[in-house]
């Protein structure tokens, strides 16, 4: 892919992926403008951007989520287009009106496409139009608390309460029966309202023991493809700590038919970017279910670029500059196994403590097979403002027996000093039999970590 009309590309965003798109825009031959608070101007993405611009205090509502002073850093730099990354702005449909009403390209899809897939309520009607089946629940959202409550003991307890605005793990409540979905209801919704700024709640059947599987898509507005699936069940609170790309859950067939509808559903909305098509699956019917489309790059994505060979930043960003797709289905192919596990500066043996402090020594892991999309650098002050992923250790090998091994190793050559990180977390992980047999759900992790703290202490938790 090339560039399209992009010359000059400004990243609202930071950390890890702020670094990823500098990387991305550097390869096609675009200029960068890093954006950045006043507790980021000696972050990384900073240091490598061709340009930076001050857009304000730590607090994020004041710098990474000021869209005044985003689009003026743009204008006064000249830059031509703008990077949401994940997160902050990226799934904030009046910050892609604003980005294009100011004459700049947003690296994404539209502000109505982001309105009508990023309203989970709304989604899930697409996909139900687009013939994708979807968890049993309510139609759109709760308007009235007595027809949901009916509406709840027909689908069965326990249900979920959704907040259609939520994301990243938050605003999901489940209720067990309908006394406590008559309290949890009207909470959920004032919460949402608070959090958001969009009381809509809308209901789900809890499925149970389920596996988080999800498969990356790709649109230029008209065409579609997709990249194969990801399997992010190892969660916690959730957030996915651990993603791999392929699942082992699924035969060919099943592979087939959930990529197949997740390339409907994006063809149905005409949607151009990459976006993520959520699922879960039922290991023992077979039987998927939509939750929601992320309508971003996410964060694991580097696992489905390690099996297929792809930069799907770099692809978002020439669609975004007019280009169409360069390949169709048939020429897109994945090959060995990737997994991906999230660094954060928490302490997993303190119960996730976030623990932001100053990088002292480090020894980042590379060889055959090994990737590590971080921020960081020996003397480092990670800021506490802010998300405390730091980074993403990604390994690929010809298989997962292989790709297992292969983290292990990288783990072991990582080396961070000053502060916690949950790499020992993964250690510990990896000596589970559970995990070696990929034999997990999403609520696997939880109760396997309460069960495993003194293993994650021996791998070094909480020392620093
Ligand atoms: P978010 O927008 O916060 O990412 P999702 O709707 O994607 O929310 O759900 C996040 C996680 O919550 C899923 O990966 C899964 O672990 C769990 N979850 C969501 N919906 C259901 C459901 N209906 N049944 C069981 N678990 C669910
Ligand atoms: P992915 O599906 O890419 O794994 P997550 O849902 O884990 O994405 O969110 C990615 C990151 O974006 C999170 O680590 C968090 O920083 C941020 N994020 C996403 N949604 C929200 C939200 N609603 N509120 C706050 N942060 C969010
Ligand atoms: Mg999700």
């Amino acid at each position: 892919m090339t560039r399209g009309n992009i010359k000059k590309l400004l990243i609202a965003n930071r950390g890890e992926i702020a670094v990823r798109i500098i990387r991305a825009a550097r390869d096609l031959g675009i200029a960068t403008v890093q954006v950045h608070s006043d507790a980021d101007t000696e972050s990384r993405a900073v240091r490598l951007a061709d340009e930076a611009v001050n857009i304000g205090p730590p607090a994020a509502a004041k710098s990474y989520l000021n869209v005044p002073a985003i689009l003026k850093a743009a204008r006064d730099t000249g830059a031509d287009a703008v990077h949401p990354g994940y997160g902050f702005l990226a799934e904030n449909a009046d910050f892609a009106d604003a980005v294009a009403a100011a004459g700049l390209v947003f690296v994404g899809p539209s502000g109505d496409t982001i309105r009508l897939m990023g309203d989970k309520a709304a989604a899930r009607a697409e996909a139900k139009k687009a013939n994708v089946p979807t968890v049993p629940g309510s139609d759109g959202i709760i308007e009235d608390m007595d027809a949901a409550a009916l509406l709840a003991d027909e689908i069965g307890f326990p249900v979920m309460i959704k907040a259609a605005a939520g994301g990243g793990g938050r605003g999901i409540r489940i209720a067990n029966d309908a006394a406590e979905f008559r309290t949890l209801a009207p909470q959920a919704s004032s919460e949402a309202k608070a959090a958001f700024g969009d009381g809509g709640i809308y209901i789900e059947k809890v499925i149970e023991r389920a596996r988080h599987i999800e498969v990356q898509v790709l649109g230029d507005g008209g065409d579609a493809v997709h990249f194969f699936e990801r399997e992010c069940s190892l969660q916690r609170r959730r957030q996915k700590v651990w993603e791999e790309a392929p699942s082992i859950a699924l035969k060919d067939s099943v592979r087939e038919q959930l990529c197949t509808a997740a390339v409907a559903l994006t063809k149905a909305v005409r949607y151009k970017g990459a976006g993520t098509i959520e699922f879960l699956y039922d290991d023992e019917s077979g039987a998927f279910y939509f939750i929601e489309m992320n309508t971003r790059i996410q964060v694991e994505h580097p696992v489905t670029e390690m099996i297929c060979g792809v930069d799907l930043v770099a692809d978002m960003i020439s669609i975004a500059g007019g280009e169409k797709l360069k390949v169709d289905q048939s020429q897109i192919s994945r090959s060995g196994h990737a997994i991906e596990v999230r660094l954060n500066a928490e302490d997993p043996a303190n119960n996730f403590m976030p623990f932001p402090g100053v990088v002292g020594e480090m020894l980042a892991p590379d060889g055959p097979g090994v990737r590590f999309d971080h921020m960081l650098y020996p003397g480092y002050a990670v800021p506490p403002f802010y998300d405390s992923l730091l980074g993403k250790l990604i390994v690929w090998a010809e298989d997962r027996d292989k790709a297992l091994m292969r983290l292990g190793r990288a783990l072991d050559e990582l080396k961070i000093e000053g502060l916690p990180t949950t790499a020992p977390l993964f250690q510990a992980l990896l000596e589970s039999d559970d995990i070696r047999t990929s034999t997990v759900h999403t609520r696997w992790l939880e109760p396997w970590l309460a069960e495993n703290l003194d293993l994650i202490r021996q791998k070094g938790g909480s020392v620093t």
